[in-house]
């Protein structure tokens, strides 16, 4: 970065903290966006004029709402929800619902300022968004979760829409919320539209959503590792998660041949040296989405695994290739340190933002390759697009159809972050690659929009 960037930089990134204070992951966001934009910015100085970037970071609305429920002994609880309209530029609002005890007002900024950038590299027509509660799914009754449902969206509902807001789901949030949700809305709007993606097959939904994610960001593995010649052939992956996005992940990577060894929750992980199997993988997704059980359980069907509790996350396990499928910054400096020495050539993020800045720093320093979730893990969100098709026009594509289309969306990202992010000594720099691609099509859609 030249003196000018750097400058530009630091005094934003002073203006934002001390206007959004406490908001850590929100900062985290817009700085790594930032750094990789700013050489262009001043490329291009009719976008530093209309202060794109200080537009993009303003959410065009905030919704912040309480939502009164009542669990199963009668005792009430009140939790916080939220939508972040993140910008509407290029299409919608699109992004998903959180249900985590976490959940506050930085996290769903900084996830929907991520999603604006991810969705532009989509290619689809979508908006950024993200929304969600500080409500724990963790132990509720299926009627509790469906009470706490219908309360959140009897205030959601007013904010949202086929051509407004299309929520999904995300941490949290899976077939069973989206399916509460939508009934709620469709009771209270009177209409049977496509407003929510992730619905279930016989009312709306698309074939591969729940796959898409996790298959996606296999598909965007594949092409990372075809520039140095390598597949997922044989090689040991580690995936930490063990919810939507780290299932598919698992059982796509080892479809294509890699001995897949780990799964995690936030209690600590499992380590199968044996690699999963079609079996095992089955059995994981009882576990996890019938039974909503713990990852532990594993070794007790499969006493040759191990587990490790206590928090403890896989990264101390040898891999050629790693996939963090469970939340953001759960990957640090020490783990990228240790999974680098380990031999590690290969981190595809499949969650949102798993890696702390210190270790996106050890993955570029060491030249491995590295890429960002709003890369690797658009296909979830291209895929909830796709429905959205199918809902407008009324039909219903065969898995084929939407896998294919799902693979060219994902070999076309990796192509738009090869093409912004090849560095002068043919490194790729998939952040900047991708910071650059996404950000580029919503600026100047926002200039030719004038200022809204
Ligand atoms: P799920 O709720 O299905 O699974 C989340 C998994 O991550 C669970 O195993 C959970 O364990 C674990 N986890 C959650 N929070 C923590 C934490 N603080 N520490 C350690 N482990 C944790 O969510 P998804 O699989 O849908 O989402 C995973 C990630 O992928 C998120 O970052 C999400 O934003 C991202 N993503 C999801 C998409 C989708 O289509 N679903 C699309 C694009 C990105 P536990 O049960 O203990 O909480």
């Amino acid at each position: 970065m030249d003196a000018f960037a750097k400058k530009y930089v630091e005094s934003f990134m002073n203006e934002l903290i001390a206007k959004n204070p406490g908001e850590s992951e929100f900062h985290q966001a817009v700085s790594e966006v930032l750094t990789s934009v700013a050489p262009y910015l001043e490329a291009y100085p009719y976008l530093l004029e209309n202060k794109i970037m200080e537009r993009m970071v303003e959410p065009e609305r905030v919704i912040m709402f309480r939502v009164p429920w009542m669990d199963d002994s009668g005792e009430i609880h009140i939790n916080r929800g939220f939508r972040v309209q993140m910008n509407s530029a290029l299409g919608p609002y699109k992004g998903g619902i959180r249900f985590h005890a976490s959940v506050n007002l930085s996290i769903m900024k900084f996830l929907a300022f991520e999603q604006t950038f991810k969705n532009s590299l989509t290619t689809l027509p979508m908006g950024g968004a993200k929304g969600g509660s500080d409500f724990n799914p963790r132990g509720k009754s299926d009627a509790e979760v469906m009470r706490f449902c219908q309360s959140f969206m009897t205030e959601l509902f007013r904010h949202i829409g086929q051509d407004t807001d299309v929520p999904a789901g995300d941490i949290g949030v899976g077939g069973r919320e989206i399916g509460f949700l939508f009934g709620q809305y469709k009771r209270l709007r009177d209409e049977f539209t496509g407003t929510l993606t992730g619905k279930g097959l016989a009312w709306g939904g698309s074939l591969l959503r729940p796959e898409a994610t996790g298959y996606g960001a296999c598909y965007f593995a594949q092409e990372m590792l075809a520039t140095r010649g390598e597949s997922f052939e044989g090689k040991t992956v580690v995936v930490s998660g063990a919810g939507n996005v780290a299932q598919h992940a698992a059982e796509k990577a080892m479809r294509l041949g890699a001995k897949v060894v780990t799964l995690s929750d936030s209690d600590g992980f499992i380590y199968d040296p044996d690699g999963f199997t079609e079996e095992k993988i089955a059995y994981v997704k009882n576990l996890k989405n019938a039974l909503r059980g713990r990852i532990k359980e594993y070794v007790n069907q499969y006493p040759s695994a191990s587990y490790t509790g206590g928090g403890a996350k896989p990264w101390s396990i040898k891999c050629d290739i790693a996939m963090p499928c469970a939340t953001q910054n759960e990957l640090n400096g020490d783990a990228a340190r240790t999974l680098v020495a380990n031999g590690c050539f290969c981190v595809t993020e499949g969650a949102n933002m798993p890696s702390t800045p210190e270790a996106i720093e050890v993955f570029q320093s060491a030249k491995i390759l590295y890429s960002p979730g709003k890369a690797s893990n658009a296909g979830g969100v291209a895929t909830s697009g796709l429905e959205m098709t199918q809902n407008s026009i009324r039909q219903k594509w065969t898995a084929e159809e939407v896998d294919s289309h799902l693979h060219r969306i994902m070999s076309d990202i990796h192509a738009a972050c090869i093409k912004y992010g090849t560095e002068e000594d043919g490194y790729i720099n998939y952040v900047k690659g991708a910071n650059i691609a996404g950000f580029i099509k919503v600026a100047n859609a926002m200039v030719d929009q004038g200022l809204v």
